[in-house]
């Protein structure tokens, strides 16, 4: 089954929407409008968006984070251009060139990120982030200021959802708005007498910049299980192929095995006879499903460490290529397969 045109709009809303790590809230306010009626709904003083759904049997809570990586306004040069910092690990070799949009109290602007011409480049490829600065079309700082732009505004990729091939899309924030967009479509067709559980779906924050934005709502609804529902990296381009994996698109969801950003005290291992009962599941309904040992990244199911009384927890991945860039990949036979697998899961004991 593939997901339908009138899904591919929602998801394309999903995904246009801004969200860096901590300006979530058109994201969640998009989500909660999208969802029946019926679920109880709140948002918690970071502005993480817990629905709960019901059902009876264990608490479990099914989390994906609503930001994506961005950029910051640091000031505004005498010339009319601005300099900024990246908000999580934005891709600094996809910035030269590329087109964004610059989000002030005035609304939104269309900016682009100075690129040298081919013609004077000399071999030193622009790898220098101070070097970097951006254009909004003006030729003075009181130019710039008119516009409404202020320090502390912020940038994300202009790149409109499109769709690729048979089954791809591409475009920005698909990490983790895919995991979003799975958690919303489990919202608007799972009814809580077909559940084998008490289901909680979390739409975190800040995840991008300081990985633990869910610890909060994890506090606050005590799951027992907690699943994460994040991307990971596809090792299927030329430039990565052997590397790490054999992740690819189309190959169906990954289950986590483990996952750590090597120096940074962010590691993963996830409980091992739930994710065994992930692969039966998977196996049981004749759903694709591929291994993942990531090294480089982590997810928001990283926080249920830091929680009160812990859970058990496991992580299942959406692979998606060229991570924080402005053509993010992903194949939309993975995403159908993902809610398939998370579905088939909330109707066994856990
Ligand atoms: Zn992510």
């Amino acid at each position: 089954m593939m997901i339908e045109k009138s899904e591919v709009g929602i998801l394309e809303k999903l995904v246009e929407l801004p969200g860096v790590p901590g300006r979530e809230g058109q994201v969640a306010d998009f989500i909660r409008s999208s969802l029946p009626s019926i679920c109880d709904c709140r948002i918690d003083h970071l502005g993480n968006l817990i629905v709960h759904v019901g059902g009876k049997g264990k608490r479990v809570m099914l989390v994906a984070h609503m930001d994506e990586v961005g950029f910051i306004v640091q000031r505004i040069l005498d010339n009319g251009f601005l300099k900024i910092e990246r908000m999580g690990g934005t891709s600094i070799r996809a910035l030269p060139g590329s087109r964004l949009s610059l989000w002030t109290s005035k609304g939104c602007l269309p900016a682009v990120a100075g690129v040298l011409p081919q013609h004077l480049d000399s071999k030193e490829f622009i790898s220098d982030f101070s070097r970097v600065f951006i254009d909004v079309g003006t030729f003075s700082k009181e130019e710039t200021l008119a516009l409404g732009v202020s320090p502390g505004d912020v940038l994300t990729w202009n790149s409109p959802l499109k769709t690729l091939g048979k089954s791809l899309v591409c475009g920005k924030a698909l990490d983790d708005r895919l995991g979003c967009y799975c958690l919303m479509q489990l919202a608007r067709n799972v009814k809580p007498e077909e559940l084998a559980c008490d289901l909680y779906l979390t739409f975190s924050v800040q995840e991008e910049s300081i990985l633990i934005g869910s610890v909060a709502a994890i506090n606050a609804v005590e799951p027992e299980v907690l699943i994460g529902v994040d991307g990971t990296f596809a090792f299927d381009t030329p430039d990565l192929q052997g590397q790490q994996s054999d992740i690819r698109l189309g190959s169906g969801p990954a289950v986590k095995w483990m996952d750590a950003i090597r120096g940074k005290l962010a590691a993963f291992v996830p409980n091992q006879a739930l994710t065994n009962l992930v692969c039966e599941t998977a196996q049981k309904r004749n759903i694709p499903l591929q291994d993942e040992i990531s090294i480089g990244m982590s997810t928001a199911a990283t926080s249920v460490i830091y929680v009160k009384n812990g859970a058990r927890a496991c992580a299942i991945s959406i692979p998606i290529r060229y991570h924080h860039t402005p053509v993010e990949m992903a194949d939309l036979r993975d995403i159908e397969n993902t809610i398939a697998l998370l579905r088939g899961l909330l109707t066994i004991d856990l």
